[in-house]
């Protein structure tokens, strides 16, 4: 059975859905099945909320102070899980809990979702890849054209909203992309994350 919830690098992960309306090139799942603890992250079913309220039943989190949102899958695909399950959490447990997007929550549900995430998650962190929409485009195979203005709509929405949001890029781009996407977080006075690529 795959794993709802995993860790990874001393972070806790719940992976609630497979689904994802993206097809990046780099993405993770086309090269394994599992990151951290889990054996696997694909689900042979999508988890039911009373199968996700099980995990973090059966989970311990006495050291870990933040539950992300981050699964095999884009998680606001799942956006009733996900706002349920966040609900269940903080109810249950004094912990931050973050969301790991690509930011197209408002392209795929055709309405702005903010309001309902800013009730119970903390902290967003949006994928942002490229720093045009026809490198977007290419590098994150949406299933909409108009994703990437979409994404820093979201982007500018979520900075009102969350106590923290960041937007993120991995350190393989080019310097100038590099410096490009640091122009379209500052500009919207987000901060700008550059991870490693794993
Ligand atoms: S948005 Fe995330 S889960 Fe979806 S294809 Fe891209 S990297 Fe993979």
């Amino acid at each position: 059975m795959a794993a709802i919830l995993y860790t990874y690098k001393n972070q806790v992960y719940a992976n609630i859905t497979n689904r994802c309306d993206c097809s990046c090139t780099f993405c993770v799942r086309s090269e394994k099945d599992s990151v951290g603890d889990a054996d696997t992250l694909w689900h042979k079913v999508e988890p039911t909320l009373e199968d996700i309220k099980a995990a973090i039943d059966a989970f311990d989190f006495t050291n870990f102070d933040e539950l992300v949102f981050c699964g095999y899958g884009e998680p606001t695909c799942a956006l009733e899980n996900l706002l349920a399950t966040a609900h269940y959490v903080k109810q249950k447990m004094d912990i931050k809990i973050r969301l790991n997007t690509n930011g197209l929550g408002n392209l795929y549900h055709k309405r702005n979702i903010v309001p309902e995430l800013a009730e119970v998650i903390d902290n967003v962190s949006i994928s942002l890849n490229a720093p045009t929409a026809e490198k977007y485009q290419a590098v994150t195979r949406p299933q909409f054209e108009n994703a990437f203005p979409a994404l820093l709509d979201f982007a500018s929405l979520s900075q009102k909203a969350f106590a923290h949001t960041q937007l993120s890029i991995v350190d393989v781009l080019p310097a100038d992309e590099i410096a490009a996407c640091q122009k379209i977080a500052d500009d919207r006075g987000i901060y700008l994350k550059i991870r490693k690529y794993a």
